[in-house]
């Protein structure tokens, strides 16, 4: 039987704030190159997760281990938060922050250069390789046309595909997105799950929702957050006709 190896476990992690405990028993399993959408009502600890993963904060308990393709597993709950992004997993927020008085282009570059430095990145030119990758990257999150656009007079949408394009300008294995259709009009959802969806099998993915039509569009394995705990996790289809779900967030 073939089986998909895996590149993220989390295991028997909880955390706490002040004696609330934020996560709770928290066990999850993510394949190389899955595309998964975790849900869950506000509150249910979705953020902490993935601060936790990247290493913004530490669990009081558990394990978190990233699988790389060398076989070594590295212990994330031992690693600092700049170091994480360092070793393939990249975090996009809920907001765009992109640099609004740059180009599409330049913000691609800066993001490439990463660790070389900004100033380094704005005085120096490009070499062809960085060009093709920056090419590359348009292409893939479909703003070839605004290479030349001041980021900031980009629509929305326009900005969180930018946002996510930084993101792979930097190769991420895993790439962590927190609500990327938040604001989105009906046909930049669509065109965001579309994106989503092509990038899945090279990367692996874990994305935030709370927009089920967005949910159901993409269509991955879905995980439910619920107090800090894993309450279901299937398709969509299994997890939006669960009772326990529909209680707890559908049916809200
Ligand atoms: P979600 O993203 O699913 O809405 P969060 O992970 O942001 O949930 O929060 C989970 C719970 O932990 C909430 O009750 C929140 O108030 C609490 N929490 C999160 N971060 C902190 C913190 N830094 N200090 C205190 N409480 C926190
Ligand atoms: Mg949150």
């Amino acid at each position: 039987e073939k089986h998909t190896p895996l590149i993220l476990s989390v295991e028997g992690v909880d955390k706490s704030f002040d004696g609330f405990k934020a996560i709770n028993d928290l066990n999850f399993y993510l394949e190389e190159g899955e595309l998964r959408t975790v849900i869950g009502p506000n509150g249910a600890g979705k953020s902490t997760f993935m601060d936790l993963i990247t290493a913004r904060t530490k669990p009081d308990a558990g394990k978190i281990q990233f699988h790389l393709d060398n076989g070594r597993d590295v212990d994330l709950t031992r690693v600092r938060e700049h170091d994480v992004s360092q070793l393939g997993i990249g975090r996009k927020f809920q907001n765009p922050t992109v640099y609004g008085s740059h180009t599409v282009y330049d913000n691609l570059k800066l993001s490439l250069a990463g660790e070389r430095g900004i100033f380094h990145s704005l005085f120096s030119r490009e070499t062809a390789a960085d060009r093709d990758k920056i090419f590359s990257v348009l292409e893939t999150i479909r703003l070839d046309k605004h290479a030349d656009y001041l980021a900031g007079a980009l629509s929305h949408g326009q900005k969180q595909w930018l946002e996510i394009g930084m993101l792979l300008a930097q190769d991420p294995k895993i790439m962590l997105v927190d609500e990327p259709a938040a604001g989105m009009s009906d046909e930049e959802t669509e065109r965001t799950g579309e994106l989503l969806l092509s990038l899945q099998g090279k990367h692996s993915l874990i994305v935030i929702e709370h927009d089920m039509e967005f949910v159901r569009q993409i269509a991955s394995r879905v995980t439910v957050l619920h107090q800090g705990h894993v309450l279901k996790e299937g398709s969509f289809d299994f997890v939006k006709s669960d009772p326990q779900v529909i209680e707890v967030y559908l049916g809200r």
